[in-house]
Formats: C-alpha cells, sequence, structure tokens
C-alpha cells in the first residue's frame, strides 16, 4: 500500500518507516523537520520537506504518489508547552490535521491512521482506562488531540468510504533492536531518557515529581508501550481499516511501573548510578494511568512483544549510550 507517514522523520514515525518497509508497503514521508531528522529517513523513502498547513503541495503529493492511506503522526507534544502555548498547539496539531484531511478529501484517500493521546481521558476516574471512560483533557495538548478525534467522528457521519483509526497512546518508550534510530527531542522531557541522561552524566540528575501519591511507592505509575510494539498496531490497523471503520484504540500493556521501579531499572540495566532528587509532583500530573487494551488486541490482534520494562529500558539505553547527542553528528 502506498501510505503517506506525516513527522515520518519523529521518534514514532521513524519506527512506523521501518516497519512499513518490512511489511512491503510503500511509505512516503511528510515532515516539515521542526522536530524531526532528516537522518533516520531510509534513502529509497521519498521525503518533502513539507508542513502540514500547505493543504495544496500536500494534496499534490497525496496525487503523484498514488496515497492509499494516511499515517499522522506529526504533532507537538509538549503539556507543559500546551499551557504556555495553547494556540501553537491547535494551530499545529489541530488546524494541521484539518489541513491534511482537507487535502485527502480533495484527492479522495479515504484511510486515517491516527495518534491520538491517553491525555484526551484527562484524570480519569477509573482505572485501567477503557475506550469508553469518560474522556475529559485537562490541558491544550490533550484537547487539541481530542479536537481531531471530534472531526474524524464527523467526517466519518458524512463519507461512508471514509475509515479511520485513532489509537490513544499511553507512555511511548524503547528504540529499535539495531540502537540505529531511538528518541531525540529537544528538549526532552520524558521520563526514560532523561533518568537515561543522568546515568550517562549528560545531566547532574533527575529529579522525581512527588513521592505523596496513593500509589504503592508514592511516586507516578504510568504504562510504558515499547515503540516498536505501538507502530506494529499502525501496520495492522492500516492493513484491516475498511469503509465506515471509526475505531478508537487504546495503546498501553495494560499495567504500569512507577517513577521508582524506572529508576531501579534503569540502574540494573546501565550499571550507573543514578544521582536522584525527590522533589515536588508536577502540575496536572494524575497518580497512575494505564490502559485496558483488550479491545484492540480482540479486534487487531494485537500482542506486544515487549512488555518487560528491563527490555524496554535496555532497548532505550542501546540507543543513548551509543548515540549520546542524538542525532546531531558527534
Ligand atoms: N517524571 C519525573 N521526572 C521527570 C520527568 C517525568 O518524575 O523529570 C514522571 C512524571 O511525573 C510522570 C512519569 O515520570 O509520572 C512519566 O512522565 P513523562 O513526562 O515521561 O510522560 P507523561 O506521563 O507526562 O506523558
Amino acid at each position: 500500500m502506498n501510505i503517506l507517514v506525516t513527522g515520518g522523520a519523529g521518534y514514532i514515525g521513524s519506527h512506523a518507516i521501518r516497519q512499513l518497509l518490512e511489511a512491503g508497503h510503500f511509505p512516503v514521508v511528510l515532515d516539515n523537520l521542526s522536530y524531526g531528522h532528516r537522518n533516520t529517513i531510509p534513502n529509497n523513502v521519498p521525503f518533502y520537506h513539507v508542513d502540514l498547513k500547505e493543504t495544496d503541495r500536500i494534496a499534490e503529493i497525496l496525487r503523484e504518489h498514488h496515497i492509499e492511506a494516511v499515517m499522522h503522526f506529526a504533532a507537538l507534544i509538549s503539556v507543559g508547552e500546551s499551557v504556555q502555548k495553547p494556540l501553537l498547539y491547535y494551530r499545529n496539531n489541530t488546524a494541521g490535521a484539518v489541513s491534511l484531511l482537507e487535502a485527502m478529501e480533495r484527492v479522495g484517500v479515504k484511510r486515517f491512521v491516527f495518534s491520538s493521546t491517553a491525555a484526551t481521558y484527562g484524570e480519569p476516574e477509573e482505572m485501567p482506562i477503557v475506550e469508553t471512560t469518560k474522556q475529559q483533557p485537562i490541558n491544550p495538548y490533550g484537547r487539541s488531540k481530542w479536537f481531531v478525534e471530534q472531526i474524524l467522528r464527523d467526517i466519518a457521519a458524512t463519507d461512508p468510504k471514509f475509515g479511520f483509526a485513532a489509537f490513544r497512546y499511553f507512555n511511548v518508550a524503547g528504540a529499535s533492536e539495531d540502537g540505529t534510530i531511538g528518541e531525540d527531542h529537544q528538549p526532552e522531557t520524558h521520563l526514560i531518557p532523561l533518568v537515561l541522561f543522568a546515568a550517562m552524566g549528560k545531566r547532574n540528575n533527575i529529579t522525581v515529581f512527588g513521592t505523596d501519591y496513593p500509589t504503592s511507592d508514592g511516586t507516578c505509575v504510568r504504562d510504558y508501550v515499547h515503540v516498536n510494539d505501538l507502530v506494529t498496531a499502525h501496520v495492522l490497523a492500516v492493513e484491516a481499516l475498511s469503509d465506515g471503520d471509526a475505531r478508537f484504540y487504546n495503546l498501553g500493556i495494560g499495567y504500569g511501573y512507577s517513577v521508582r521501579e524506572i529508576l531501579d531499572t534503569a540502574k540494573k540495566v546501565t550499571g550507573k548510578e543514578i544521582p536522584t532528587v525527590f522533589g515536588l509532583r508536577r502540575e496536572g500530573d494524575p497518580a497512575q494511568l494505564f490502559a485496558n487494551s483488550d479491545k484492540v488486541q480482540k479486534e487487531l490482534g494485537w500482542q506486544p512483544q515487549h512488555t518487560d520494562i528491563d527490555e524496554v529500558i535496555a532497548s532505550a539505553w542501546h540507543w543513548h549510550s551509543t548515540h549520546p547527542n542524538g542525532y546531531a553528528v558527534s
């Protein structure tokens, strides 16, 4: 299948390109490179340095490559930044998706796989989270994606030929098995890379945000899903979608690890001391978040392969320890 992958130069998108090629598909990458890395993209994959707002240009690309489906990863992802700059998030994540969907409508591309987020649930009242758990996003990032989910429902309601899947990601982690691609966010805010940076001495320490949560060890619990497992669900979806589909799936492994467990595991995996500061809670962090992923397992046959946190952290360590400056030439 000819598949346009937006954000194909980013963390998740770059892993998606690898798997799509392995599955015999023909990905085409669109990325504005504001955060993506051009050198993640294999030479045989067409690449367009284009922004989501360029509807006309996207329509041309869709036409030129006879695109049959779009995987939409391109987005801004920082909750804190979204609180400071809500319009930036609504422009990129919400208006950007609208522009892309307009281009698709013009050309008649009817399949869409969307990166949504567990942040659309906000601070849910029930745990584990199921797809029917009430969505009440508590920040502009979560809302910017929630709006796109509603837009997709509206399109599906009017166009019986349109079919989409929206995945609500929990905490994505890890890197490719061969250690050649991985996470490189500037600035980095996610726990696992920051812990590993502290292990490498790239930063002085890691601050644990809160030790007084109502969890077994007082620190927050999150559901860490390996990036390759996450991407596999997208490949299964794009191959399974048919007319009229409006599918929403949680993507997590179904249970969580606490911040302390991540630290202990990172220490074991790296064999290094991890200087730790125990700090205050970060605003807006629920005590625990983990998914019920029965729906995606049942409907798409998805089965996460890397559920052992040691393995997830070891794969991230392989990448970070061999690429201490990420994709920057070191
Ligand atoms: N966290 C932490 N210190 C950090 C970064 C994150 O203690 O420097 C905690 C954070 O409070 C959350 C968990 O680690 O409970 C995962 O945070 P991350 O930012 O990686 O992802 P989020 O859950 O916010 O999407």
